[in-house]
């Protein structure tokens, strides 16, 4: 079974198997739930959005 695939998570930079793609740029599931748990206020927000920017503008490329 050759199905599982690495990819390289945008967040922690770490090759990873599990985990979601959003607009074509892969989330580990450690990070995805991090996310998910993060408060507003946190300062790990500001930096998911700023990598959440990065990825726009990869994309608009
Ligand atoms: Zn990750």
């Amino acid at each position: 079974m050759e199905d599982h695939t690495e990819h390289v998570c945008i967040i922690c930079g770490h090759a990873k198997e599990e985990g979601i793609t959003i607009v074509s740029q892969f989330i580990c599931q450690d990070c995805e739930s991090e996310m998910v748990h993060t408060d507003a206020e946190d300062a790990k927000y500001h930096y998911f959005i700023h990598q959440m920017r990065q990825i726009s503008m990869q994309t608009h490329v």
